[in-house]
C-alpha cells in the first residue's frame, strides 16, 4: 500500500498480514502510517486528556505490571473511593488547564451496587461541566453499562493489554473472554470504547500483532487506543523487564495506525521514559492522544508545561472537544491555558 492510497476499514486482518505491516523497513512505514493519519485527521492535532485515580490500589486482579494489585507489595498508599465533591473539583482544575476530556480510574474487579450510585453521580456532575466523560472500573454486566450510559458516560477504557495466547503469562484473575464481553456490553449500551494494550511484558512480535488483530477486528473499531510501555515497578512481578526499543513501540503505534485508521491511538503509560524525538517520533506515526497532568493513576507522567513545550516545538495544537458549541472559543481557551506554565498545583496527584 502507499501512503496516499485510500485506507479503507477493516475488520479481517490476519496475522501474517499484520507481521508484513511490522517488519516493513521503518522509514516505509511511518510513510504509510502518516498517510492514513492524514486521511482521517489533521496531523498537526493532539487529543488531550486528563486522568484521575478515584479509588487507588488494593485490587483483587492480579495483573502483573500493576502497581495497583493487592497481589504485590509495591509500597502504594491505598485509598477509599473518593468523595463525589473532590472528583468533581479536580475535572474543574483539568478544565480549567485545557483537558477537554476527564478520565477517572478506580482499581476495582468490577463495580460494586454500593459504589455505583457515587460512581453515577461523579459521571453526571463531570459531563455537566461540558468534559468529556471517561471511566475505567473493571468487570461490567449490562445493567451497569446502561446505567453509565444513561448518567452521561462518553468512553469505557477497558484494556485487552495483549494477545489471546500471551494473556495468561500477565494475569490469572479474569480471562480474554470477560474482557471482550464487557467491551461488547459497553458498545451495546452506545458508549464509545477505549482499549489497548502494553508492550514490554516479554510477548512476542505476534503478541503484538495479535493484540492489535483483536482490537481491529471487532465489530467497530475502539474510537481510543492508548498504547503503553510497561512502567517497571519494583514489587511487581515484571519489574526486571527487558526495555522495549523506542523503534519497536513507533512500530506499533504505525502499525496501530493503518489498522485502525479513524481511532484515537494514544500514547500513554511509559511517556515519562520518552525523550522529546521519540515522542515526536509517535506522532509522526500517527499517535494523535496523550494524557495530560501531572499523574498517570500511580506513574509519573511528564509535566503538563513540558508537554505544551514539546508541542510548541512542533507545532502541534491540542484537539478541541468535538461537540463544544464554539470550536474556535474552545480551542483559544485550550492554547492560553495549556502555555501558562504556573500549573503545577491544579493536579491532584493520585500517588498522594
Ligand atoms: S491493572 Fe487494573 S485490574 Fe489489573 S491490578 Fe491494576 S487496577 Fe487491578
Amino acid at each position: 500500500m502507499s501512503a496516499t492510497a485510500a485506507s479503507v476499514t477493516r475488520h479481517d486482518w490476519s496475522l501474517a498480514e499484520v507481521k508484513a505491516l511490522f517488519e516493513q523497513p521503518f522509514n516505509d512505514l511511518i510513510f504509510q502510517a502518516q498517510g492514513v493519519h492524514r486521511q482521517h485527521f489533521d496531523a498537526n492535532r493532539v487529543q488531550v486528556s486528563t486522568l484521575l485515580s478515584i479509588k487507588t490500589g488494593a485490587c483483587p486482579e492480579d495483573c502483573k505490571y500493576c502497581p495497583q494489585s493487592g497481589h504485590y507489595n509495591t509500597g502504594l498508599d491505598k485509598e477509599k473511593l473518593m468523595e463525589v465533591q473532590k472528583v468533581l473539583d479536580a475535572a474543574a482544575d483539568a478544565k480549567a488547564i485545557g483537558s477537554t476530556r476527564f478520565c477517572m480510574g478506580a482499581a476495582w474487579k468490577h463495580p460494586s451496587a454500593k459504589d455505583m450510585p457515587y460512581v453515577l453521580k461523579m459521571v453526571e456532575g463531570v459531563k455537566a461541566m461540558g468534559l468529556e466523560t471517561c471511566m475505567t472500573l473493571g468487570k461490567l454486566d449490562q445493567e451497569q453499562t446502561r446505567a453509565l450510559a444513561a448518567a452521561g458516560l462518553d468512553y469505557y477504557n477497558h484494556n485487552l493489554d495483549t494477545s489471546p495466547e500471551f494473556y495468561g503469562n500477565i494475569i490469572t484473575t479474569r480471562t480474554y473472554a470477560d474482557r471482550l464481553e464487557t467491551l461488547s456490553y459497553v458498545r451495546d449500551a452506545g458508549m464509545k470504547i477505549c482499549s489497548g494494550g502494553i508492550l514490554g511484558m516479554g510477548e512476542s512480535l505476534d503478541d503484538r500483532a495479535g493484540l492489535l488483530i483483536q482490537l481491529a477486528n471487532l465489530p467497530e473499531h475502539p474510537e481510543s487506543v492508548p498504547i503503553n510501555m510497561l512502567v517497571k515497578v519494583k514489587g511487581t512481578p515484571l519489574a526486571d523487564e527487558q526495555d522495549v526499543d523506542p523503534f519497536d513501540f513507533i512500530r506499533m503505534l504505525a502499525v496501530a495506525r493503518i489498522m485502525m485508521p479513524k481511532s484515537h491511538v494514544r500514547l500513554s503509560a511509559g511517556r515519562e521514559q520518552m525523550n522529546e524525538q521519540t515522542q515526536a517520533m509517535a506522532f509522526l506515526a500517527g499517535a494523535n492522544s496523550i494524557f495530560y497532568g501531572e499523574k498517570l493513576l500511580t506513574t509519573p507522567n511528564p509535566e503538563a508545561n513540558k508537554d505544551m513545550q514539546l508541542f510548541s516545538k512542533l507545532g502541534i495544537k491540542p484537539e478541541a472537544y468535538e461537540v463544544h458549541e464554539d470550536e474556535s472559543e474552545q480551542e483559544a481557551i485550550i492554547v492560553n491555558k495549556l502555555q501558562e506554565a504556573a500549573m503545577d498545583s491544579l493536579f491532584y496527584n493520585a500517588a498522594k
